[in-house]
């Protein structure tokens, strides 16, 4: 092959930056994107040479000079004139055949690469002017493009008229006026596969709207991507996580109009989905027959979820490239399978948040961070006090949050301090970045305290005041292993924690034993220990743990992080299938981790306020007084209102059953109030082939009075029980369990008597018909006095949150011990009495 200098086509995958001077931006830039793996579509350059050699060997070149010098660009009417004498020049002399004959070849050899025929491969035909010795000119004005070329013959006489427009009278007047000297002109021509979009549409390396760079949206329609572009329709948006390609949110919407290319017409058509006649109408009065118009329908996804997944790798792939947010036009192509079909046709930098961002850089931070601010323990400043909901320590700047969707909110950091008034399930993912958590309100059973235990997040709830107290940019210390928040870094307080290892698998890691080693060291009790779960991914730091299985997997975690919409309002938008798939893959990641130990995952427990929050969930929930005792648990799932949301979660259920052959997943049902309930749900469940039997246990949450009233009947009706002490606590004692007000007087307190008389009620009535009992409330992560009493009681399984399971474990062994002398120095009394 001869040096690319003199060559007259070059592939694109041949063609680097170096190589502007021979076939202009467009098409080095087209080169250096497949040599980084971007797919754009396959094709070819004729080069500037080619141009060069047609002018010179037709002797073209020297009169088109000659009548450029003779020319007054500034006299409109010759400028006009001349310009198109010069086109038709061009237009009218043919090509030297190696020209000619070289891009025929080309052209027909991409069609054979691509398994097509060369009559029928439409190309795209495109300028791309450059200028010698001038890298830096710019070329307004100069970039025709002709779409849907196809025969070599066609794209011969295309080639030229790209040619040809390197003479328009706009662009010879600019460069007059640039100084750009015609002669050093040149124009490569880009002939490129035309993407027969099956769909198209944009994406963005970031969220283009909130400037998040967790992710990627990605937006898309059927047909050309000109309908996105331009607006003219409602396209599919799906957001996907950076780094794991998980899609997060995805939202199928009503696309009703496409332009695709009808072969019959050799032309885009315009057309327009007619409901009833159920079928896609062309606004030019045609009658289409383009193979999409089988395909596409307004209500199903214009990609697949493994087009979606690409597309993102590719969005990643490209800001790597650039090293910039950018901007992305794609297309994924009807006549070639999957990966190959997916091309990105367009990308150019984002703009919005970028110059946001180098906006904020320039200026002062808006958010004043005191300097490291470094104290002894003796003589720190404590800002506030409050209780303990989840230990641990941890230092940093905090930042005051009212709204986690306010633009304060979208400056929180990873590693800041959350201070905040109180939080709900839309605060989740604000919560996951926090280095510690700081609540006004709640109590230990909040939802901070709860979701902090379930994060390992160090969390100080009911302090009263932080919001007012605690300043963003202050920083503090926080110890909520005492429930103390200091001002500055306490040195004292953060160096021992840095220098501490992680439980278990930090231990493990350290000493160089493995967790099998490991296992047999901690003490057998009869009792089980059960630990509690909600979020999926935490299993993998806690799966080392001692512990005989997950004794309450709350699945609102999944549903707010993975999920994110409300199940009504998915099913009647027609994609119940991610709600069923999401939970069911969620439920399976940490039943698989821990397989075969069982797993009781609880059927969801929103509250009507929280389910609100789910997105499209306004719709469906009422605006209740007391939503904790309101329409919760078991009453929404036989409430046609929820049944059809209920039914997918047990479908998410016997998916991870049978499907994944998971069969440690067991279920348990929250908030059970009455006999009748139980009933009708339990016939709900087998309706949906979800049936009792001896590997698959229902349980129910005795957190309602009811249940240890009537603890015998209920025990007819199911497996067994599992105390939700958090909710009895409240109910028994009528004390809200989110006032810290109640609870710093105490009166919302597990070990009151009448609370411990309910649970010693369920505990003998469930045996008494031979059921497990279980606990899964917060009382025996914090109570060892709780422990003993439940052992003593003989429950069956104790369900704690990680922190507490090993000290657990080592409580409940020495009790069970303590319990055997006991009764021994009976037996021996009783012996000697004789
Ligand atoms: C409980 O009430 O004790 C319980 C475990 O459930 P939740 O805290 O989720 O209401
Ligand atoms: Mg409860």
């Amino acid at each position: 092959m001869s040096s690319k200098e003199t060559r007259f086509c070059i592939w694109l995958e041949e063609l680097r930056k170096e190589d502007v001077p021979l076939v202009g931006g467009k098409n080095a830039n087209l080169g250096e994107m497949l040599a980084a793996g971007i797919p754009v579509p396959p094709g070819f350059a004729v080069t500037a040479y080619a141009f060069k050699y047609f002018l010179e060997k037709t002797g073209l070149g020297p009169k088109i000079y000659e009548m450029l010098r003779k020319l007054d660009v500034d006299n409109t009417k010759e400028l006009e004139e001349t310009t198109k004498k010069i086109r038709e020049m061009i237009l009218n002399e043919p090509m030297p055949p190696e020209v000619e004959n070289e891009i025929k070849t080309y052209y027909i050899e991409l069609a054979k690469r691509l398994n097509m025929d060369p009559q029928t491969l439409r190309v795209a035909v495109r300028s791309s002017a450059t200028a010698e010795d001038l890298p830096e000119a710019s070329f307004a004005g100069q970039q025709d493009t002709y779409l849907n070329v196809y025969t070599p013959e066609k794209v011969v006489e295309h080639v030229k008229r790209c040619w040809a427009s390197l003479f328009t009278a706009r662009a010879t007047f600019y460069r007059a006026k640039q100084g750009i000297p015609h002669e050093r002109t040149l124009m490569s021509v880009t002939v490129q596969k035309m993407v027969n979009s099956k769909s198209a549409g944009v994406m963005f390396t970031l969220h283009p709207v909130t400037g998040d760079e967790n992710v990627i949206v990605i937006e898309g329609s059927w047909g050309l991507g000109e309908s996105v572009v331009g607006g003219k329709v409602n396209p599919d948006h799906y957001v996907v996580e950076r780094g794991t390609y998980r899609i997060i949110e995805k939202v199928i919407n009503k696309k009703t109009f496409m332009i695709t290319f009808d072969p019959a017409y050799g032309k885009n058509l315009h057309l327009k989905w007619d409901d009833e006649k159920g079928t896609w109408v062309a606004e030019e009065g045609v009658e289409p027959t383009a193979p999409l118009v089988k395909i596409a329908r307004p209500d199903i996804p214009a990609m697949s979820e493994e087009e979606v997944r690409r597309l993102a790798e590719l969005a990643e792939l490209i800001y790597k490239h650039y090293g910039k947010h950018m901007d992305i036009e794609w297309a994924i192509d009807l006549d070639i399978p999957f990966p190959q079909n997916v091309f990105i046709v367009q990308a150019r930098p984002e703009t919005v948040w970028s110059a946001k961002k180098a906006k904020e850089a320039a200026k002062p931070e808006a958010v004043k961070v005191t300097g490291k601010k470094i104290v002894k323990l003796s003589e720190a400043k404590v800002l506030v006090r409050g209780l303990p909901a989840s230990p641990g320590v941890a230092a940093g700047v905090a930042r005051v949050i009212f709204d986690p969707k306010s633009p304060e909110a979208m400056e929180f950091k990873e590693g800041d301090i959350l201070v905040t008034k109180m939080t709900d399930p839309d605060w989740v993912p604000l919560m996951k970045k926090a280095a510690a958590i700081i609540t006004d309100e709640g109590g230990m059973t909040s939802h901070a305290a709860i979701v902090s235990r379930e994060l390992g997040t160090p969390c100080i709830v009911g302090t009263g005041n932080a919001t007012k107290v605690i300043q963003t940019g202050m920083e503090v210390t926080v110890d909520a292993s005492r429930g103390i928040v200091y001002e500055g870094i306490v040195e004292d307080l953060v160096k021992p924690k840095a220098e501490a290892a992680a439980p278990a698998t930090g231990v493990v890691a350290a000493v160089g034993i493995s967790p099998e080693q490991l296992l047999p060291l901690y003490p057998v009790t009869s009792t089980k220990i059960y630990m509690n779960l909600g979020e999926p991914d935490a299993i993998e730091k806690y799966k080392d743990l001692p512990f005989d299985g997950i004794g309450l997997m709350r699945i609102e975690f999944i549903i707010t992080d993975w999920v994110q919409y409300h199940p009504m309002y998915l099913i009647e938008t027609g994609q119940q299938e991610l709600f069923v798939n999401k939970l069911a893959e969620g439920i399976a990641k940490v039943a698989q981790a821990i397989y075969p130990r069982p797993v009781v995952v609880r059927f969801s427990d929103f509250k009507t306020n929280e389910y609100r929050g789910l997105k499209g969930g306004e719709k469906y929930e009422p605006d209740e007084r007391n939503p904790m005792i309101g329409w919760r648990g078991v009453s929404r799932y036989i409430h046609p209102g929820y049944a059809p949301g209920f039914r997918l979660e047990v479908r998410a259920i016997r998916k991870v059953r049978e499907e994944y052959g998971l069969t440690n997943v067991w279920v348990m049902l929250p908030f059970v109030r009455t006999l009748w309930e139980v009933k009708e749900v339990l016939r709900i469940m087998e309706e949906e082939g979800l049936k009792r039997s001896k590997d698959f246990k229902v349980w129910i949450m005795a957190e309602v009075p009811s249940v240890a009233l009537l603890a015998e009947e209920f025990a007819e009706l199911v497996d067994g029980f599992s105390i939700g002490s958090n909710d009895l606590t409240q109910l028994v004692l009528g004390a809200d369990r989110d006032s810290n007000i109640l609870a710093e007087m105490g009166y919302f307190d597990e070990r009151d008597p009448a609370v411990l008389k309910a649970i010693r009620m369920i505990i003998r009535g469930a045996h008494k018909k031979g059921k497990t009992v279980s606990i899964c409330g917060q009382a025996p992560s914090v109570y060892p006095e709780i422990v003993e009493f439940l052992v003593r009681e003989g429950i069956d399984s104790i369900s704690v949150n990680p922190d507490a399971v090993i000290a657990t474990r080592r409580l409940v062994a020495s009790v069970e011990r303590k319990i055997m002398l006991e009764r021994l120095e009976k037996i021996l009394e009783k012996l000697e009495n004789l």
